[in-house]
């Protein structure tokens, strides 16, 4: 809906207004306005999306082999079933995000090739002014909203993380980043480098292998991983007995949930024993010669970083086949045919693969202003992982790291949902979070845990994130298991909530 400006705009003549603006078109994003148009069917809303398509993380990356790391029970919405097999491709999560938009009629909500450039709040207006560029035209628009509701995720969608190495630029062969895989990519008969040691190597690995010449992992350091059949036994079993698959997928995702769960409480409260049956796994798979001291057996304690789950051991079975090996070392510098290592050793490469990571990007790379100040996120404290002391009306949905991120798009959205007509209720025009008279003293601490967790992409760019404090109230918990039952409790009138009229 067109409405007079209440903003002098240089650039742009109309803007809209909407209640509610959802950034991103990712699971996230798609999940929100699903939950947003069935809980609250008369807000308005637009969803705002920078690609010219939905599926976020799933629509960016399409290096071969492209798949989930969790099972798409969890990792796909508690109100839409899952029909196939647990660990999907991202052509199958986009086409069951599709079905989702299409069967809601999110469609016409949502604006593709919107890129957000800025979002600055009006305490005065209490409204949010929100610039995008369209990235076909160039054109800029202005939106206002009540409420900004980020699922933007939490790493740059156009460019991966590459480091620079010793002389890089000597390399005559081809370096790419499995998140900007370039589609004239031939990899048939090729010597393939992969960088790396997490889920994108384990992913390429297997799917490359069985054409190009040879393919090497090489990581400076080895992860978990587990492994077991691409399918749900309790699933078939309930299937045979046709049970409806809305069944399927509750029954499924609740004895997912119950394992994970035992499965985290143990890495912490046995993590000997969780570490000895991930490596006894690895061992069995590849056999007594094999070295897996060096290759498998990472330093760190199970769980500080995700753990991919390797469907049909197709990794394990690449290696055992001999088309792919893994080398554990250190890169002194690139040659001009390929990479040579602190051992001395040389490997030949006709192609690199820098699956290297990520870079973080702080809301979106948004310019965040309130009352005409720009908002620095490191200086705010996070109410729970969605909310931020200073920055009123936004929720931010940061999902989970060992349990499916999307648990937490349920969370966030009831709290959302629950949150904007209790502020009708009040005649409030604006929620912030602010730390109570009990919060004084609490220990103000980085955005997550580096002992509880400490991904490359998180540590090199904490500076950047968010507070939490050491209450519950203050952090992000990453435990899915309390939160669940915690937010539905919230107290909205609780004193660390301000509302504004
Ligand atoms: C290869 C890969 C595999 C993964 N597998 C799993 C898994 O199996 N299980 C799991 O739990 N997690 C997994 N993750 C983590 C994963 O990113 C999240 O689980 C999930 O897909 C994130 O969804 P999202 O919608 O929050 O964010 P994203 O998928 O990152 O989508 C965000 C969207 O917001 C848009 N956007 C960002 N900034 C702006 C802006 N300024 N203006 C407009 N639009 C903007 C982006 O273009 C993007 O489309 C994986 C990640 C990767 C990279």
């Amino acid at each position: 809906m067109n409405q007079a400006a209440p903003f002098s705009a240089s650039k742009a003549r109309t803007i809209e207004h909407f209640e509610v603006l959802i950034v991103g078109a990712g699971i996230s994003g798609i999940g929100s306005a699903y939950q947003l148009s069935k809980k609250l069917p008369d807000a308005s809303y637009v969803v705002l999306e920078t690609q010219e398509s939905f599926g976020g993380t799933w629509l960016t990356h399409r290096y071969p082999g492209i798949r989930s790391d969790s099972d798409l029970h969890t990792f796909g919405y508690s109100f839409k079933p899952w029909v196939g097999a647990p660990i999907a491709t991202a052509t199958e999560i986009k086409s069951y995000m599709g079905e989702v938009i299409n069967e809601n009629g999110l469609d016409r909500h949502i604006r593709y090739k919107h890129k957000i450039l800025s979002a600055s709040w009006s305490s005065a207006q209490n409204l949010w002014t929100v610039e995008a560029v369209r990235t076909d035209t160039g054109e800029t628009l202005l939106f206002t909203c009540s409420f900004l509701w980020m699922c933007q995720g939490y790493y740059r969608h156009d460019e991966g993380y590459t480091p620079e190495w010793a002389e890089m630029d000597k390399y005559k062969g081809r370096i790419v980043h499995p998140q900007t895989w370039p589609e004239d990519l031939e990899t048939e008969g090729k010597n393939v480098v992969v960088i790396g040691s997490g889920a994108t190597a384990a992913t390429l690995l297997p799917a490359i292998a069985d054409k190009c010449g040879h393919v090497t992992m090489l990581q400076r350091s080895p992860t978990y991983f587990r492994t077991g059949r691409n399918a749900i036994e309790l699933a078939e079993e309930l299937r045979k007995l046709q049970v409806s698959e809305e069944w399927v997928h509750e029954i499924v995702r609740r004895k997912i949930l119950y394992e994970q769960d035992a499965f985290t409480r143990a890495s912490f409260e046995k993590p000997e024993k969780v570490r000895k049956d991930l490596l006894d796994n690895i061992r069995n798979l590849l056999g007594p010669d094999y070295d897996v001291d060096t290759h498998f057996t990472p330093k760190y304690r199970p769980w500080r970083q995700r753990i991919a789950f390797v469907p049909d051991a197709d990794l394990f079975k690449a290696i055992k086949s001999g088309k792919a090996s893994v080398v554990t070392d250190e890169i002194e510098r690139f040659t001009e045919t390929g990479i040579l290592l602190k051992s001395g050793k040389e490997l030949n490469a006709d192609i690199v693969v820098t699956a290297t990571g990520f870079h973080l990007s702080v809301m979106g790379d948004i310019a965040f202003t309130v009352d005409n100040q720009p908002v620095d996120w490191a200086e705010t404290v996070t109410y729970r992982g969605m909310m931020f002391t200073g920055v009123p009306n936004l929720a931010w949905v940061f999902g989970y790291f060992r349990a499916s991120w999307t648990l937490r798009t349920d969370l966030v959205a009831e709290f959302v949902c629950r949150l904007l007509p209790h502020m009708k209720d009040k005649q409030a025009k604006s929620v912030s979070v602010t730390l109570r008279s009990e919060d004084k003293d609490m220990p103000i601490l980085s955005w997550i845990d580096p002992e509880n967790f400490n991904p490359g992409y998180l540590m090199r760019d904490m500076h950047r994130l968010p507070k939490r404090g050491d209450k519950r109230e203050w952090q992000h918990t990453q435990d899915y298991w309390v939160e669940k039952d915690e937010f539905p409790t919230i107290d909205l009138d609780d004193a660390a909530f301000r509302y504004g009229t």
